[in-house]
């Protein structure tokens, strides 16, 4: 029997398995199935890994969305900010040539 150290699959750290065909991971409660030669290693709640890793990347997906809604928002709120400016600058050209018409 050997008594080597097994690495949790889920969080990484070093979980002693003393023997027990079953050990649950101290530090994340994660439970570890150990074969009886201890070479293989399969973790029991392997679905829940893999939903709270769903759920990780929905969470990214999430931040992604809106992160691109806020940058859409500013950008066209740049844009109609440029637009009003450049029709504020028209009219002021255009009252000005008519100004020096006038004077002539
Ligand atoms: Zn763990």
């Amino acid at each position: 029997m050997k008594t080597t150290m097994i690495k949790c699959p889920a969080c990484g750290a070093g979980v002693e398995p003393d023997g027990r065909s079953v050990v649950e991971c101290p530090y994340c409660g994660t439970k570890i199935s150990v074969a009886d030669d201890d070479s293989v290693i399969r973790v029991v709640n392997e679905a829940e890994i893999i939903k709270s890793n769903n759920e990780i990347e929905l969470e990214k997906l999430r931040i992604e969305e809106q992160r691109r809604q806020e940058e859409s928002i500013r950008k066209s709120f740049k844009s109609t900010f440029i637009f009003i400016i450049s029709i504020v600058l028209v009219i002021f050209l255009i009252v000005i040539i008519m100004g020096l018409f006038m004077n002539e």
